[in-house]
């Protein structure tokens, strides 16, 4: 066995080109790109999909259904036939073994080759899917390998890559057989996988019982299953896998304890909670704090109050009353002297927050400015200069508010709400824009807690977990498109009580122009015929500014009745004698976004409605959202719904959010390894060895390589 190289060179040995490995000829090398495989590394790292156990050869009478099984056989008869009812072509090969026959059927296939092939006494090796049709067994397409006057154990001798073991089964691209892949990677994992190394330090992996990189790799492909040894063909090697798992998760979850740390240690601002303006809004609020609001506000209170930097993140769900938190936080960096940025995901969502948080701060004799993408160039520098000079106590906005040239006196706190729609760039980013000021981040996202110890990793956390009194869940209907009419009748009704109603249209990217048609017109329609006698207004992102809020200030103030608009109101709008919401193709959205549309409703102390409308042309997962959607309004059970139909690189976005993606880890499987990976992460980076120490250089390396220059961890290395 050749010398373990150090960390760099296995690096650079693993980056060696697939053209290099023998047997791979320019035609196979284009296959494996179209694959996106290139590097020896790539194949290290292309685990089975699942496996195929060829341990036991079994008798024709022993074979189960369902199984993939290698059985030996004898032709006893072939012909070309074709199926009883749809008279299309096949050919029937019928083998049996003396306990019992087989029916082997090929749909796609050279005649002359396959009779010729099969003549009647033929023996050979099948392996395939054994299917059961009433009494009849059928294996379509098996494998085939003759035994010619060899005998079982000779051919077993002969091809130990396709018998008598457990075989990988690799994700396949056209061009390339399973034949081809498990030769070509089994060359590559020999003389590969020993020249990894397992960068995560080997007392962890002793703890934990993990194998090192390299053997875990060799198992994963091709595993040494005991004769007796049970084997779990979907699942694959069990320590194998989680060794890699934990690989990939240890790396991640290192980055973010030494953020995390990072953070901890530097100095910030010490902020005095004096009461000058929090006492006096306390008294002008209409109602007073929940419980929940009160505990979360203590904790941001106390992380404020010490020297080093606030990271918190609050999460609770859509309107648990969260904007009077972090009103509550804002006044606080505020009596300090210090000013705010409040960012939001919207333009729609800003104004809405700058509305209300001006409305306070004006009767406090503070001052809060708005920065809006669209805010024509001259305004834009006043607003600036307001910032710079400090005379603006409260900056809201959208990305807008990160750009350069927004320069402020002294950034106290930085809020960022509905955080899953930005990432930990733009987290660093609006840090930068002060010296180490507090940061809070908001989300109604309810995440489940694997996801949540990913993607907000250094951050502490904090949960409204209650709502304001009074409020009863929304009631939740599916439409179906030919019972529009009586949705309308409903709406009718509602207003006819004095409530408010939405109507949403979606309004998907590619066909924006066609759509915001659609919902232009349904406002015309609605409004003459639907509602005639009511006021509707129409709310729609290509609007301007001064239009929108115009309409949303009207509807704010009861003067429209329905409003027809586009998703511009999913997050933040809050009307609360808005009591109906109708939402068009519902089957369009996503859950996250459902949950949302609908937490627009539900705000105050009537009993409110959603109507879902879904087409007739629903797709199958649009129907299951639905259905999710009608069951429940606990956003925890909506997130877990979501993250299980899309999966969690849609979920969460990785790429946005600035986190590596997972080659072998699955997020919704791997969570107590992820778990595990996290204890040991933290754990290493609060040895004082760890920044130093020779022994830790590997772990080092390995861990700027992966994270690249994305967490700032230049202070180690
Ligand atoms: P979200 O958490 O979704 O951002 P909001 O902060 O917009 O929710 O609050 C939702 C609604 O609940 C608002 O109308 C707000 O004024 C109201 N609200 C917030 N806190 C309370 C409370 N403690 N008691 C009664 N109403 C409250
Ligand atoms: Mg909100």
């Amino acid at each position: 066995m050749p010398p373990k190289p150090n960390y760099a060179r296995s690096r650079e040995l693993l980056a060696t080109s697939l053209a290099g490995i023998r047997g791979v000829g320019p035609k196979l090398e284009k296959t494996l790109a179209k694959a996106g495989l290139e590097t020896v590394e790539d194949v290290l790292y292309t685990l089975p999909l699942r496996y195929e156990d060829r341990r036991q050869v079994r008798r024709i009478a022993q074979l189960r259904d369902g199984q993939r099984e290698v059985f030996v056989g004898e032709v006893l008869a072939a012909a070309e036939t074709t199926t009883p009812r749809a008279r299309k072509r096949l050919f029937e090969v019928i083998v049996g073994d003396g306990t019992g026959q087989v029916s082997l059927k090929w749909f796609h296939y050279h005649k002359a080759w396959l009779s010729k092939r099969f003549a009647v006494g033929t023996r050979a090796v099948f392996t395939g899917e054994v299917k059961r049709f009433g009494a009849v067994r059928e294996v379509h397409h098996p494998d085939a390998e003759l035994l010619g006057s060899r005998t079982l154990e000779e051919i077993m001798a002969a091809d130990p890559l396709s018998f008598g073991r457990v075989l990988p089964v690799y994700p396949l691209t056209e061009g390339l057989s399973q034949k081809v892949a498990r030769k070509i990677f089994k060359q590559v994992v020999e003389a590969y996988a020993p020249l990894t190394v397992s960068p995560v330090p080997p007392e962890i992996l002793q703890k934990n019982n993990l194998l090192p990189l390299d053997i875990a790799l060799r198992q994963c492909h091709w595993p040494e299953v005991g004769e007796n040894e049970s084997f779990d063909e979907e699942r694959g090697p069990q320590q194998a896998r989680s060794s890699l798992v934990f690989d990939e998760f240890f790396f991640l979850e290192l980055g973010l304890a030494l953020k995390r740390r990072g953070i901890v240690l530097e100095r910030g601002i010490a902020f005095n909670v004096n009461h000058v303006y929090t006492k006096p809004l306390a008294a002008m609020l209409p109602f007073r704090l929940t419980e929940a609001q009160r505990r979360v506000l203590g904790e941001i209170k106390h992380d404020m109050m010490s020297i080093h930097p606030m990271h918190r993140l609050v999460q609770g769900d859509v309107g648990c009353g969260k904007t009077i938190v972090a009103l509550m936080a804002a006044l606080v960096a505020i009596e300090n002297d210090t000013q705010v940025a409040l960012i939001a995901p919207t333009e729609i969502l800003a104004e809405q927050h700058y509305i209300q948080f001006h409305q306070w701060l004006d009767k406090l004799g503070l001052k809060a400015v708005l920065l809006s993408g669209s805010l024509p160039a001259r305004e834009k520098q006043a607003v600036y200069e307001e910032i710079r000079e400090g005379r603006a106590h409260l900056v809201v906005g959208t990305h807008a508010v990160l750009q350069e040239g927004v320069d402020f006196k002294r950034l106290g706190l930085g809020i960022i709400d509905e955080q899953h729609r930005f990432g930990v760039v733009q987290r660093g980013i609006l840090r930068h824009k002060g010296n180490n000021p507090d940061i809070l981040v908001m989300t109604a996202t309810p995440i489940p807690r694997t996801l949540s110890l990913t993607l907000y990793g250094d951050l502490s956390v904090s949960i409204i977990d209650q709502m304001p009194p009074g409020r009863s869940p929304v009631k939740t209907r599916v439409v179906s498109e030919t019972k529009r009419e009586d949705a309308y009748a409903f709406i009718r009704k509602q207003i006819e009580e004095g409530r408010q109603a939405y109507i949403v249209y979606p309004l998907v990217e590619e066909s924006e122009k066609s759509d915001l048609l659609a919902a232009t017109q349904a406002a015309e329609q609605l409004a003459e015929e639907v509602f005639h006698g009511f006021r509707t207004g129409l709310l729609h992102g290509r609007m301007k500014p001064a239009e929108k809020e115009g309409v949303m200030a009207a509807f704010k103030a009861g003067e429209i009745h329905a409003l027809v608009s586009t998703t511009v109101i999913e997050v933040g709008v809050d009307v609360p004698n808005a009591t109906v919401m109708m939402v068009e193709h519902a089957e369009r959205f996503g859950l996250a976004q459902l949950h949302q549309l609908r937490g627009r409703v539900g705000r105050g102390s009537a009993q409110s409605y959603c109507l879902l409308v879904r087409s007739k042309n629903c797709s199958e997962d649009g129907a299951r959202r639905l259905r999710v959607m009608s069951e429940t309004t606990d956003g925890f059970r909506i997130a877990e719904a979501d993250l299980e139909i899309r999966g969690p690189g849609e979920f969460l976005g990785t790429r946005q959010a600035g986190l590596p993606d997972f080659r072998v880890a699955n997020l919704l499987r791997d969570g107590r390894i992820l778990e595990q990976s996290r204890r040991e992460a933290f754990a290493l980076a609060a040895d004082p060895e760890f920044d130093s120490h020779p022994k830790y250089a590997g772990t080092r390396q390995a861990l700027l390589d992966r994270w690249g220059s994305r967490l700032e961890l230049a202070s180690i290395g």
